[in-house]
């Protein structure tokens, strides 16, 4: 499954495609042409199915852009989608982008009318301007093997306190890039990058920076670690930010708005 994005051209309203013989019964809507037939043609299988299909093909190559679309981009497939709907919620949280958060719900069908094309730019300024969301990684290593068992924490929708894991009256979360313990909603530990060292069934959490250290027991369920009996469970110390990726979304918005303004059509997500 794609998201994509497309600009009509206007080569129709120009004059520079020939009128079909079916143009009486066009309809044109925000994201192209629809074919109305009346129930006197409908009812002839043979003259609907045949005004069908010259309409598919005039449709398709009536002028020079394929599919009557001045530009067409593949946005992204769902994986990369996920990072980009994370982004978008991510800066939305500190500056207001609310054309862009409507994408977050529309991207499978909603549009960016021409009139707000200078204040969409204007978000997507805002959006390159971040060049990145951070992604944190931990990484289970199994010191038997040293086999690894990689996740990842982004920063997306609910993730302003993120439960990375909680047992009994013990909690760890990440907050705004810190992670936490804390013993019946006190605080006990913070550290911006630690590591937990296991040992059967006592933890100890170290803060790489100071060197501080705080023990605990049975934080983690024990079914996680069915396989990784002996563990060093490890927050990598800086969070990714996946700028390439990043910027070439902003690279694909910047060339739709492009298309946008001269042509002075609308955005079409699909
Ligand atoms: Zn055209």
């Amino acid at each position: 499954m794609g998201y994509d994005a497309f600009v009509r051209c206007n080569c129709y309203k120009e004059g520079k495609i020939k009128k079909p013989y079916f143009s009486e019964y066009l309809i044109e809507t925000i994201d192209g042409f629809e074919l109305n037939l009346p129930k006197n043609i409908l009812d002839d299988k043979y003259l609907s199915e045949k005004i069908e299909n010259d309409f598919f093909d005039w449709e398709y190559n009536g002028c020079e852009h394929e599919d009557m679309e001045y530009i067409n981009c593949r946005i992204s497939n769902a994986g990369g989608m996920g990072y980009l709907i994370g982004a978008i919620e991510y800066i939305n949280k500190f500056e207001k982008i609310p054309l862009l958060m409507d994408y977050v719900k529309n991207c499978n069908g909603g549009f960016i009318d021409f009139k707000n094309i200078h204040e969409f730019k204007n978000e997507i300024d805002i959006f390159k301007k971040y060049g990145g969301i951070p992604i944190y990684e931990f990484r289970y290593i199994n010191e038997n093997d040293n086999a690894a068992l990689d996740s990842t924490v982004s920063f997306n929708k609910e993730d302003e306190k993120k439960i990375l894991l909680s047992k009994n009256n013990f909690q760890l979360y990440v907050l705004n890039g810190i992670f936490y313990i804390s013993e019946n909603n006190n605080v006990v530990f913070h550290a911006s990058n630690l590591v937990i060292y296991r040992q059967k069934h006592d933890y100890s959490y170290v803060n790489l920076m100071t060197k501080e250290k705080y023990n605990c027991k049975f934080i983690f369920e024990d079914k996680c670690f069915k396989i990784y009996t002996k563990n060093k469970f490890t927050f990598l110390k800086n969070p990714e930010y996946f700028v390439e990726l990043f910027n070439c979304f902003a690279e694909i918005f910047y060339d739709l708005i492009k298309a946008s303004i001269e042509t002075k059509n609308p955005i079409i997500w699909c």
